[in-house]
């Protein structure tokens, strides 16, 4: 690492104190980076890596709401508009207990170089609130969206930022949003995506990244001449992005065996079929109750606990190819990225943000696996966000197909430049350096034209 990247990287740490997610998504892009400036001192004259660190604006409020048993509640909300270099910001609003400021600008750091590679005019931004979702009445979940709206509507827009779901926001929390900011606002514009199919939302938009992190998988086997066909595959988390990643997988004939949330994981030695997935949607997004369930229904299977403070996480340590982590960040760390390896795993597609630690990344890329990093491999969603966008604007929406090809594209596209920009940077099949060098090369030449700002 050179010295210019130690030194950077030293005073992130010390200018953004207790904020280690931050941290370590910033090392990994500024080492990549590190090759892009040795062939380009112009961008590191010009500051460009240290202005992206920095967010153009960070907006914290109050949101205070009152719940049907007239009690007073009070979260935090915020809003990061990291950069605007090509296009309004864009981003989703994540809604859980563990959310603070350092995760949210670690997701939006992420943002702008995921939403770089998708090839569409988008900037990065990222928000959402400590407030949880889990086990609340609709009314609960109505009063406490509109109370953040409240605040937020008068700092986005179509044209500004265009927020969109995360975990804890889906369907019915954009419903709740979009609903506020039209009475506000007076307004019916695209200024939020994940919209209702009727209200002018995209159809594969709750697909797009599940379906995009398969479809990168599939790129990548591709290289090797190989398909999923037949292959055994762990995927955890429970939510929109695990189950239309089971779904895609289930169609091409991958076999895939786990699915958790935070409290454990099953182990479906027979493979996850259709009906078991419908039975699983059902139980997340309707009855909203716990994957424990799937065990009472289905006995052949077995529920494990997870224990947060354990070493490694036990989903990670069984026989398989392939491999979707579509929860959380850092839930693989140096440990279980070796069960892996171990237990014969060759392909890891991120569904989530993150979600392997720079340890495990590490190890993936000394074994030269086909590792699949979240900001190239995730960014389905939000090219398919940005697709709303455009039938928004003109007003015209898209059917299943014409949607589901552009996003195969958007993937080919984006596999093409992470192996494009890997060999050209002198580092073949390392995805990481790929996806960070060509997110990055959009964002800094256009904030090259675009003069100090
Ligand atoms: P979601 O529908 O809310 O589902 C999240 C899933 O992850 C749930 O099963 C949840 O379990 C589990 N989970 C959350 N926090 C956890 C923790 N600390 N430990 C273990 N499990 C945890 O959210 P999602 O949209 O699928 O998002 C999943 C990941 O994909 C996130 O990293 C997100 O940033 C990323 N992502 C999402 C999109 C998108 O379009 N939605 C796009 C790009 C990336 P519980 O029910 O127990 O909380």
């Amino acid at each position: 690492m050179s010295s210019y990247i130690k030194d950077l990287i030293a005073e992130v740490k010390a200018k953004n104190p207790a904020e280690p997610e931050f941290h370590q998504a910033v090392e990994e892009v500024a080492e990549s980076l590190s090759l892009v400036f040795e062939k380009h001192p112009e961008y590191r004259a010009a500051k460009i890596l240290e202005r992206i660190i920095e967010p153009e604006r960070v907006i914290t409020f109050r949101v205070p709401w009152v719940d049907e048993q007239g009690e007073v509640n009070i979260n935090k909300g915020y809003r990061i508009e990291m950069n605007s270099a090509i296009g309004p910001y864009k981003g989703g609003l994540r809604f859980h207990p563990s959310v603070n400021l350092g995760i949210l600008k670690f997701l939006a750091f992420e943002q702008v170089f995921k939403n770089s590679l998708t090839t569409l005019p988008m900037g990065g931004g990222k928000g959402g609130s400590d407030f949880d979702p889990k086990g609340k009445s609709d009314l609960k979940i109505m009063r406490f969206c509109q109370a953040f709206m409240s605040e937020l509507y008068r700092h986005i827009g179509p044209n500004t930022d265009v927020p969109a779901g995360d975990i804890g926001v889906g369907g019915r929390e954009i419903g709740y949003l979009f609903g506020q900011y039209k009475k506000l606002r007076n307004e019916f514009t695209g200024v939020l995506t994940g919209k209702g199919l009727n209200w002018g939302g995209s159809l594969i938009r709750p697909e797009a990244t599940g379906y995009g992190a398969v479809y990168f998988a599939a790129e990548m086997l591709g290289t090797r001449k190989e398909t999923l066909e037949g292959k055994v595959c762990l995927v955890s988390g429970s939510g929109n992005v695990a189950q239309y990643t089971v779904e895609k997988l289930i169609s091409l004939g991958a076999k895939v065996v786990t699915l958790s949330d935070s409290n454990g994981y099953i182990y479906d030695e027979e493979g996850i079929n259709n009906e078991k997935l419908e039975f699983v949607m059902e139980l997340k997004n309707v009855r909203r109750g716990r994957i424990k369930e799937y065990v009472e229904k289905y006995k052949n299977a077995i529920y494990t606990q997870i224990d947060p403070k354990a070493d490694s996480n036990p989903l990670w340590n069984h026989k398989a190819q392939c491999a979707f982590p579509s929860a959380t960040q850092n839930e693989i760390n140096g440990k279980d990225a070796q069960n892996l390896i171990k237990n014969g795993v060759y392909v890891v597609s991120e569904g989530a943000n993150m979600p392997t630690t720079l340890d495990g990344v590490k190890i993936f890329l000394d074994k030269k696996i086909l590792y699949g990093p979240g900001k190239a491999a995730n960014a389905g969603g939000v090219a398919v966000s940005g697709l709303e966008m455009t039938q928004n604007s003109m007003r015209l929406p898209w059917n299943r197909e014409e949607v589901d090809s552009r996003l195969q594209m958007i993937m080919k596209d984006i596999h093409s430049t992470c192996v494009h920009m890997a060999d050209r940077f002198g580092t073949p099949g390392n995805y990481v350096n790929g996806a960070n060098i060509g997110g990055f090369l959009k964002v800094a030449d256009a904030m090259m034209d675009q003069g100090v700002v």
